[in-house]
């Protein structure tokens, strides 16, 4: 690939174009890296089981020659990916087959979760969907017109959110329809996108979808997903600008995972980064507990401990509320261990 191309030149293909061309092989990636695979702690077993994926715009951002680079851990199938670990399982927060049964999860009060598309940019190794079986899957019509009479159905709901896999992976005429048919919803206030487009392949980004969502009746909110400083590159800045400056919310939510942003300095310089660029920091996850990601836990104890030491250096609107999801629960868990904060 890099041999014809230029990197400017792949970053003025279409975002289709630029996905086609997404890193697929650990040996390309590696050697775009100047890293030797040999040296490092790949393992074929964990790829088969969930591919690398990782659009160039992305791996760009990864320093060279750095093999515990925190964007290159959160892409690169390893070992410790085959290990168990006590807890861990396929579903742990219960959604996933929800999910496969129906599109739309109604699980919290006024909001409800729209899974459109299984599919991603990027695979991300901390994800709970790398174990679901349908990654590919896309919603039908049928199913999503059928998504969009529940919600128009249902006055007691204010605020869709189109979730996946990753709802910007659906192109613009399908996204367009779909946003078209939720803004005649008069009782819908707010559409909210959660998707790690814009830091993974802000060329997603286009006119058109500017457009649809600027003409969108509805207040939109995009969360993004960016869980570290260096992934914030003069195209994520761009496209977030272009966001901004047609009345879209932007929000950040982040994985909290061990060796890639693990430590008050990271988690205080993303928030900062993200801020510098109109991103407003909403949630830190603690991990999922899914099968294969146990290598990147972080303790809810350590966890804490990093929330003092970021609440006592940032101004509170910097500080992501940390949240863990616990299966049956009607919203997110703030993780706090007494009443008063992280103390
Ligand atoms: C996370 C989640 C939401 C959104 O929760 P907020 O706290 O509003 O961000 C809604 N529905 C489901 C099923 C969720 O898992
Ligand atoms: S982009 Fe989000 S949903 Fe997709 S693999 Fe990464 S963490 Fe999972």
């Amino acid at each position: 690939m890099l041999e014809r191309q230029t990197e400017t030149e792949h970053f003025n293909l279409s975002w289709q174009q630029q996905l086609a061309e997404a890193f697929n092989s650990i040996e390309d990636l590696c050697h775009y890296l100047h890293l030797s695979p040999s040296e490092l702690p790949v393992s074929s077993a964990a790829n088969k089981d969930f591919s690398l994926r990782v659009p160039l715009s992305f791996a760009a951002s990864m320093e060279k020659g750095n093999p515990h680079d925190p964007l290159l851990r959160q892409v690169l199938p390893v070992n410790d990916e085959l290990l168990a670990y006590p807890g861990f399982s396929n579903d742990p927060v219960g959604d996933l087959r929800a999910a496969t049964e129906s599109s739309v999860l109604h699980k919290y009060q006024g909001r409800v979760l729209l899974i459109n598309t299984g599919s991603c940019a990027i695979n991300c190794r901390y994800c709970f969907r790398r174990n679901f079986p349908y990654a590919d899957l896309q919603l039908s019509k049928q199913k999503e017109d059928a998504a969009v009479r529940y919600i128009d159905k249902d006055s007691g709901i204010s605020e869709v959110i189109l979730s996946g896999g990753d709802p910007l992976v659906l192109n613009d005429a399908r996204l367009t329809r779909l946003v078209q048919h939720l803004g005649r919803i008069k009782h819908l206030k707010r559409i909210r996108i959660h998707s790690r487009m814009p830091v993974v392949l802000p060329a997603r980004i286009t006119d058109e979808l500017i457009n649809t969502l600027a003409q969108c009746p509805a207040q939109i909110i995009l969360v993004v997903h960016c869980n570290h400083a260096n992934e914030i590159n003069e195209r994520v800045i761009a496209a977030c600008k272009t966001l901004k400056n047609n009345g879209i919310t932007l929000f950040n939510q982040s994985v909290l995972l061990k060796n890639v942003n693990d430590t008050a300095k990271q988690l205080c310089e993303l928030s900062e980064r993200l801020f510098s660029h109109g991103i407003i920091p909403y949630y830190l996850h603690l991990l999922d507990k899914a099968t294969g990601t146990g290598h990147f836990e972080v303790s809810e104890q350590d966890a804490l401990a990093l929330m003092r030491q970021v609440q006592a250096t940032l101004p509170g609107y910097l500080v992501p509320k940390l949240v863990k999801e616990v299966a049956g629960m009607a919203s997110k868990q703030y993780v706090f261990n007494d009443t008063n904060g992280y103390r």
